[in-house]
């Protein structure tokens, strides 16, 4: 999808706020973590190549959820380790050498498979995946892990590492938590040639549970100065948002009282109200159940009335300001401010989805940066 540069629509980023928030973390763990930063789906809305780049001296290393996203981030310059967290099927093999990026191997299946493909492991450089209980990759028993190290060394592959991830390590309740971490550490310990890194810090682990960093964490969540909770759990320490989502007043109109607003006619106006147009929709992410959410103009909360159109909302302003004011979506506004943990509470889901879900018909701008408006 082509970004729309030219719609007063964008998002605004803060890699000094992702610098921080890095830094924040660092503080607050042991000093020889190996710091993994998380730029998997474009870095979480952010830009993954701009993110990586920016924070490449604060880091050890960066985790994708594909190939693809490796490849881009070496084709951009990137030297650090990249470890691609997600399963990469044994015939693309080739890019995970060409680029030297390190794959995750989470089960015998997997072996057997590239195996039977007569692909070549040998020189690869991956990381064992243990499924302590999250039901999702990786080998739930230490005599797989074990014959699974085994068969890649045999194969000429580098087993630099071993992780696990975490279900419930953003949840008050710690109970599945200690039985996940109870069962990494068991099956970790009955490893008769085990690698030298061994992980499974999360952005909460890192947060709340930091005295079960093995060593390296794997921050995401909380680079982008988000709670990875929602609100469930308390910081520990101050995050800074790095992503804001502005547009503009693109039309303005007074409606008398009882005039239909958007698709289905599902609003009328009370009395005369001044409706605004706001060229933003589900398109870019901003779903449709964003109908009698807010966002910020002048420093006031105004309610998005009407339907959410594919490309534009309607606003009930206060009175009629002119074309090419600020709006804000995500983000501070005078004394205002939207934070995405808002919007995914009236989604009824998490702030990661509503950042994810920004779509590349948003551009994004970096703080400090000329914008394109
Ligand atoms: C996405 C992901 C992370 C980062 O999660 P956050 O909650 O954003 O910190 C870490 N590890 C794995 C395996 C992941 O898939």
């Amino acid at each position: 999808m082509i970004s729309s540069i030219h719609r007063p629509t964008q998002a605004v980023i803060d890699l000094e706020a992702i610098g921080h928030n890095i830094a924040a973390v660092k503080e607050h763990i042991p000093s020889e973590t190996f710091v993994y930063a998380v730029v998997k789906a474009n870095a979480y809305g952010h830009g993954a190549v701009a993110v990586a780049r920016s924070v490449e001296d604060q880091v050890d290393g960066f985790c994708v959820s594909n190939i693809d996203e490796a490849v881009e981030l070496r084709q951009a310059g990137i030297t650090k380790e990249i470890l691609v967290l997600g399963v990469v099927m044994p015939n693309q093999l080739g890019y995970a050498k060409e680029y030297d990026i390190v794959l995750t191997i989470a089960s015998l299946d997997w072996y057997a498979l590239a195996e039977r493909e007569g692909m070549s492991l040998d020189g690869l450089r991956c990381h064992i995946k243990i499924d302590s209980g999250m039901g999702r990759i990786g080998v739930r028993t230490s005599v797989d892990a074990n014959q699974l190290i085994s068969s890649l060394k045999a194969a000429g592959a580098l087993v630099e590492g071993v992780f696990t991830h975490f279900a419930t390590a953003d949840e008050a309740d710690t109970q599945h938590f200690e039985e996940q971490l109870a069962t990494f550490k068991k099956i970790v310990s009955e490893l008769s040639d085990c690698p030298k890194r061994v992980h499974a810090s999360n952005s909460a682990t890192s947060l709340w549970h930091s005295e079960t960093i093995f060593s390296a964490v794997r921050l995401g969540i909380v680079i982008y100065g988000l709670n990875p909770s929602g609100r469930e759990l308390t910081l520990p320490y101050r995050l800074k948002p790095a992503l804001e989502l502005t547009s503009s007043i693109i039309h303005v109109k007074e409606l008398e009282a009882n005039a239909a607003v958007g698709y289905g006619a599902t609003y009328r106006s009370q009395e005369k109200e001044v409706i605004a147009t706001i060229p933003i929709g589900y398109a870019d992410g901003w779903t449709r159940d964003m109908q009698g959410f807010e966002v910020l103009v002048e420093g006031q909360r105004c309610e998005i009335v009407g339907r959410v159109s594919m490309d534009q909302l309607t606003i009930r302003l206060p009175e009629a300001y002119p074309l090419g004011t600020p709006v804000t979506l995500i983000g501070r506004n005078g004394a205002e401010e939207i934070t995405a943990t808002d919007v995914a509470d009236k989604r009824q889901t998490i702030n990661y989805e509503v950042l994810c879900l920004l779509s590349d018909r948003i551009p994004r701008f970096y703080k400090g940066e000329t914008h394109a408006k």
